[in-house]
């Protein structure tokens, strides 16, 4: 059985492709890209074979694609740093294309579509599951920095290795052999080999190439927020045309991407991680020619009455004709003292597969009485000792799913305390022990991670005295809006704001940040995707207006 990582073209498929490239013969084995280029050709094998090889291991071979087969990963859809160099054969002929033609390619040709897009997604999936290497950090398991920067790359999909110098000897050695000591930790070390002391997660998005440069111009359509809805309307958008840019301050899945395991989306009876699905999606928005630039947190919105201004971080200024705010909504904090000083080190708002292994052996609590809380608790309990599930009620069916509360009665190291609180973490850096409240009475339990799940706050902090909402923060759309919070315009006079559009005219907000939505991906999904259909007729009817005047 041939390997699915590396299809064979058909020689039709082939004779599309050559109408887009170049085709070159090499008379002695030659780099075709380097390990760190984020602007690297695809390569189809027309003769003699291509070699990836990974320098950081001696140039270990690590596949070798032959004739009718063809380079390249799902970076090269977005602007991200290949990780191995690629050699031509001596005496290989290639089929040469440049990146920019070949993401046409793949927004207008389906089948070859299909193919590369598969074989890129099985690489990556390879690459960051079973192999070892990418970019290297150097750090201890429980600090908060290294902590930031592995969740970072864990959720943005980047191939990294991580070195624990409490435990890795190759760690200590290299610190050494680079004039490097503690107080530097941690310490990252990008693919083509740079060094990076205690950066910032910018720093660490800009040299891998999530964080992107793009155009300064007016787009159709800015997406803020890279969760379900703001992913599906990017993906309606970009396959419909539209010139679209997303943001997220984070990563993309949004809490859907913080999710072990969603099991009520259509169309995966056996459940997806959200991990996967937002992995999916991301490429899906990008094959159709999205932007998406990561991180970039909304900080302040403008209109002028033409079009949106956007200021985010990174220093970023963003301006579109319409804008859909898909910012969704975080957990709130636990409301006990210093608990700032154990978030990234004992205290966390997702449990992800990089959480698990930490886990392994120790106590582990999770707070709250949602499907999340429940699916987190049944996730850390394949990896924990014991799992201690904390609730404020006194019944644990109240909020979650039947089918999740009968997995964690069953589960012989989950335990549920009901009427309880937390009312005080300790530990010198990385959180020790817990003090736990249960009607009155207190007792100290040794849990080491506290992930907690409670109350989710709208993300609108960046919108506030911009547009309507209530006074949870959530944003009110359609219907919602009230006659005096609309924007004063020619457009508002005519017509009421659709039901995904906000009190101003080519404002939509989607997913769980909008008033009155159902919280769901399945729903989050909808809306982004509805929001489009309503994008063009506003853009239809600014092109109206601009005509009139
Ligand atoms: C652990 C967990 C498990 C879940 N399981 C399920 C399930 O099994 N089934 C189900 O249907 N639903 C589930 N849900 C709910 C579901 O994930 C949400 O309803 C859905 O993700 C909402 O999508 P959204 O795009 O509206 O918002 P979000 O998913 O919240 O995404 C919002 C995005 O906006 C970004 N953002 C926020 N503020 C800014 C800013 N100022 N600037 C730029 N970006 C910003 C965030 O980083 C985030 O990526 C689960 C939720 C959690 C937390």
């Amino acid at each position: 059985m041939t390997d699915p990582r590396f299809p064979v073209l058909t020689q039709k498929q082939i004779s599309t492709l050559k109408e887009f490239g170049t085709i070159i013969t090499f008379d002695k084995e030659t780099v075709l890209f380097q390990v760190g280029d984020s602007d690297y050709d695809f390569y189809v094998v027309l003769d003699g074979e291509i070699n990836m090889r990974d320098p950081h291991d001696d140039n270990r071979v690590l596949a070798t694609h032959m004739i009718n087969e063809f380079t390249g990963d799902s970076s090269m859809l977005s602007n991200r740093s290949i990780p191995f160099s690629a050699y031509a054969s001596q005496g290989a002929s290639v089929l040469r294309i440049k990146p920019e033609v070949l993401k046409g390619i793949i927004s207008k040709h389906s089948g070859i579509s299909d193919v590369l897009l598969s074989a890129f997604l099985l690489r990556q999936e390879v690459m960051l599951k079973e192999l070892s290497g990418g970019v290297k950090v150097i750090g201890t398991e429980k600090s908060k920095e290294t902590y930031g920067l592995r969740d970072f790359m864990d959720k943005n999909h980047i191939w990294h290795s991580f070195l624990n110098i409490d435990e890795s000897i190759a760690a200590k050695e290299l610190l050494v052999s680079f004039n490097l000591n503690y107080a530097d930790l941690p310490i990252l070390i990008s693919m083509s080999g740079e060094i990076y002391k205690n950066p910032t997660i910018a720093e660490l998005a800009r040299l891998t190439g999530v964080l992107m440069e793009f155009e300064d111009t007016i787009y159709d359509v800015l997406v803020v927020g890279a969760g379900p809805s703001g992913l599906a309307a990017s993906v309606y958008a970009a396959s419909e045309g539209l010139s679209v840019v997303t943001i997220d301050g984070n990563a993309p899945g949004g809490q859907a991407g913080k999710s072990t395991k969603i099991e009520n989306y259509l169309g995966f009876p056996t459940g997806i991680s959200g991990h996967d699905l937002a992995n999916k999606a991301y490429l899906q928005a990008q094959k159709f020619g999205c932007t998406i630039s990561i991180p970039h947190k909304a900080e302040k919105v403008e209109y002028n009455g033409e079009y949106f201004t956007l200021c985010a971080s990174n220093e970023k200024h963003i301006k579109a004709k319409s804008l859909i705010a898909a910012t969704g909504a975080n957990y709130r904090r636990l409301p006990v003292e210093g608990i700032e000083r154990f978030e990234g080190s004992g205290v966390f708002y997702s449990a992800t597969g990089m959480n698990a292994s930490a886990c392994k052996n120790e106590l582990v609590g999770v707070v709250g009485g949602g499907n999340s809380a429940g699916q987190a608790a049944l996730f850390l309990a394949d990896h924990a000792a014991e799992v201690h599930v904390i609730i404020r009620g006194d019944d644990l069916g109240d909020k979650m799913s039947d089918y999740l509360v009968q997995r964690i009665y069953s589960s012989p190291n989950i335990i549920v305390h009901k009427n309880s609180n937390v009312v005080q973490l300790n530990g010198a850096h990385h959180l020790q022990y817990l003090v736990l409240d249960t009607n009155g009475k207190t007792q100290i339990i040794g849990i080491t991670n506290l992930f907690t799940f409670i109350g989710a706050k709208p993300c609108t902090e960046w919108l506030h005295g911009i547009v309507s909402m209530d006074d949870r923060g959530f944003i009110h759309t359609g219907v919602d809006v009230m006659e005096a919070a609309m924007t004063t315009c020619s457009i508002f006079e005519q017509r009421k704001p659709q039901s995904l559009e906000g009190s101003i005219p080519g404002f939509f907000a989607v997913g769980d940040v909008r008033k009155g939505s159902v919280k769901r991906v399945a729903s989050a999904v909808g809306e982004g995707s509805m929001a489009i259909s309503q994008v063009h007729q506003y853009l239809a009817e600014l092109k109206m207006s601009r005509l009139e005047q």
